[in-house]
């Protein structure tokens, strides 16, 4: 039972099933002072009646029970026979449980059950564990309340030699903490708030200390065992460009990220590397030199994008960058016709091409390379583990891989779920950029929103309305975008205007043809879903409407945003919102109007939805943390990451006699962990 419904399989698991809080049993509150401040009801009285009410699905228990002060109302939906045949009339109870107030009255469902007597009131500890329970235990009688009857038991079977110490000495010392089998004890039967606040403190530190461990210990074995080509010259591709062709100075950031990348390239092991860089800050450029180094050194590169559009974006934009340079660039998409793919794949094999950009099928078995030697992904999470492990094998030394991505994940997180990455930041954006005006409009100023798209598309402008999909398949959504485009078609008359509309349910010729129809400025106004939210590039766009905008999440807003402000003098976010919102939704428009700033806003974004939602790190596993909290445990987070580098750094293969427990402890984890890795 334990098993099915906690996970609960071994000692150590019921070790770790942690209780969420602990009550000071000792204290009973009288049923009179009970009022909505108390989350928590511990009442003790005599039960006055016990009554079945209601038909069918409405079917309840009913029970009232009396103190000196007043009455309150006990109920059960479920597990009612059990309670029946238990519960006396003219009895004393203690009860335990979540107070609610039904019209005036005090109420607690589903409450704990005791007996009540003076000696046990007595003999309890001052704070009992509440542990996490499902209903089905419930109904056997297990509660969050007793539960800690099983956790007990198994403290008068073990000793500390069943927990032993996972961290050094000279650790537990440095940082005060307490010894891993009291912080055991004391997290379940704390004997004061400060030693549950201590306890609490250790474990959560092993937790971050061993998360990081873990990653660096990956990261490590990466770079001392595998082999990586070795690009050691800069030679006229990179000089000629550079010099000659480059069209503006790079930013500080693409400079610094362009040295770590250079370090590891030339350091003869395989580059593993996350670049961030925000919406526009040019990480194109950093690829492009990057991938000019590679043919220099005889190897060929390849960047792979999610979309076809976006790998016909990035040809276009290189073959300008390149234009008069002898750099054979090809594109290869699904849509490429059988002759020309014939000659792209004979070039790749034969070395004659430096560049292949293209959509995932550039990875497929059938396209082979003479000697590729650096790959790019760019937008990194529409792609899959499986997809980068097949790069890997596409030349006897892997190539060195540069991921991409313009969604900022927060340093914390990135620390935890990319920590086996190597990690570059460009947290600068080219100078000259104009900001992005944003502003939040509730529906009723729609048609001040399109007067003002008018005036845009009157100077020359582009705009988008984007509608929110949030599942591919809900019917609603797509009738709400087919109203959407209907009521801007009314508002924007052909052939005086042009529309394009794109989703997800269009062939993707069709899509294709309407997005470029747009791109080349034959259309004023792109409706769409959020299929544009990845890297679409239309400079002459400068109005971003957001169709209930309340909801998406802060960085689907922000990248939704990045699509203008890319050329025009002036751009403009408009986020629409019904009149009614949630304090969630309206702190997220607050922030969005607020700051431009991906970074800022990804760290809101972590506080707001916490880590599970964040866009790329949900399947990571990286977050899987009982106790500590990415959001409130930075600080904690830090020093973990630190006293990992140390030890590392001192003892690489965790040898040293005084960190044995360090050993000890990763050894008896093996295969436990829930630990996957990601690149
Ligand atoms: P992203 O990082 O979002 O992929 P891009 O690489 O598409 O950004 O670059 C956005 C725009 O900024 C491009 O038009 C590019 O030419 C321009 N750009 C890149 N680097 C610089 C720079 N150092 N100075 C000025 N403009 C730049
Ligand atoms: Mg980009």
């Amino acid at each position: 039972m334990l098993r099915k419904e906690l996970s609960v399989h071994t000692y150590n698991d019921l070790l770790n099933h942690f209780p969420f809080r602990h009550v000071d049993k000792t204290q009973v509150d009288t049923i009179a002072s009970l009022t909505m401040q108390n989350e928590y009801a511990y009442v003790a009285g005599i039960l006055l009646s016990l009554d079945m009410m209601g038909e069918g699905r409405s079917k309840r228990l009913v029970a009232k029970l009396k103190d000196n002060t007043g009455v309150i109302e006990l109920v059960w939906f479920q597990g009612i026979n059990y309670v029946q045949k238990a519960m006396y009339v003219g009895q004393q109870y203690l009860l335990f449980g979540k107070l609610g107030f039904f019209m005036g009255t005090p109420q607690i469902a589903h409450p704990e059950i005791e007996n009540f007597s003076p000696q046990k009131m007595a003999g309890k500890p001052s704070l009992e564990p509440i542990y996490p329970c499902t209903e089905k235990l419930k109904a056997r009688g297990i509660n969050g309340s007793n539960f800690g009857k099983f956790t007990a038991e198994l403290f008068t079977r073990i000793n500390p030699k069943d927990l032993p110490e996972s961290l050094p000495q000279n650790l537990i010392e440095q940082y005060k903490l307490m010894p891993r089998y009291e912080a055991y004890r004391q997290i379940h039967f704390p004997s004061s708030e400060k030693n549950y606040e201590l306890a609490l403190r250790r474990l959560k530190f092993d937790e971050l200390f061993f998360a990081q461990l873990r990653m660096n210990l990956v990261k490590l074995q990466r770079h001392r065992f595998s082999r990586g080509n070795i690009f050691d010259k800069v030679g006229t591709f990179f000089n000629d460009f550079y010099s000659n062709h480059l069209p503006f100075t790079l930013t500080n950031a693409q400079k610094r990220v362009l040295k770590e990348i250079r370090k590891d390239t030339g350091s003869g092991r395989q580059m593993n590397r996350l670049l961030q860089g925000d919406v526009g800050s040019g990480k194109t450029m950093v690829a492009l030199l990057c991938m000019l180094i590679a043919a220099d050194n005889n190897f060929q590169s390849v960047l792979m994008a999610p979309t076809e559009i976006l790998a016909q974006q990035h040809l276009l934009s290189i073959t300008e960058y390149l234009k008069d340079m002898p750099v054979n660039v090809q594109l290869l998409t699904g849509s490429v016709k059988a002759k020309a793919r014939k000659k792209i794949l004979a070039d790749a094999e034969d070395g004659t091409l430096n560049i292949l950009i293209g959509t995932h099928a550039v990875i497929e078995d059938k396209v082979k390379f003479k000697n590729l030697g650096f790959a790019v992904i760019d937008e990194q999470h529409k792609f899959g583990v499986a997809q980068r492990a097949q790069l890997r094998d596409k030349n006897i030394i892997p190539p060195h891989i540069l991921v991409m991505t313009a969604t900022p994940i927060p340093r914390t997180l990135a620390l935890t779920a990319y920590g086996d990455l190597d990690y570059s930041v460009m947290d600068e954006l080219p100078p000259g950029r104009k900001p992005i005006l944003t502003t939040h409009r509730n529906e009723s100023a729609r048609p001040q929103v399109m007067s003002f798209i008018k005036e845009e598309i009157d100077l020359g402008r582009q705009a988008y309305i984007v509608y929110p999909l949030i599942e591919e398949s809900s019917a609603m959504d797509y009738e709400n975008l087919m109203k959407g485009y209907e009521e801007v078609k009314s508002f924007f008359p052909e052939p005086k205007f042009w529309i394009s509309m794109v989703h997800g349910k269009q062939p993707s010729v069709q899509k294709e043809a309407n997005m470029q129809r747009f791109v080349k400025g034959d259309t004023n106004i792109m409706v769409s879903t959020t299929v544009i939210e990845v890297g679409v590039n239309v400079p002459n766009a400068s109005v971003m409407v957001i169709e209930s905008a309340e909801k998406f999440g802060l960085s689907q807003l922000h990248q939704l945003r990045g699509r203008v402000g890319r050329g025009a003098d002036k751009s403009y976010c408009v986020l629409l919102t019904g009149n009614k919102l949630s304090n969630d939704a309206r702190e997220r428009m607050k922030i969005m109007v607020a700051t431009n700033d991906g970074f800022a806003i990804a760290e809101k974004d972590l506080e707001i939805r916490g880590p599970g939602e964040i866009e790329g790190t949900k399947q990571s596993g990286a977050l899987n943390f009982m106790l500590a909290s990415l959001v409130n445990d930075k600080a904690m987070l830090e020093v973990a990451k630190i006293t990992v580098e140390n030890l590392l750094n001192t003892d690489p293969d965790i040898m040293l006699q005084e960190n044995e427990p360090v050993k000890n402890f990763l050894v008896s984890q093996k295969g436990k962990t829930k630990w996957s890795k990601i690149a």
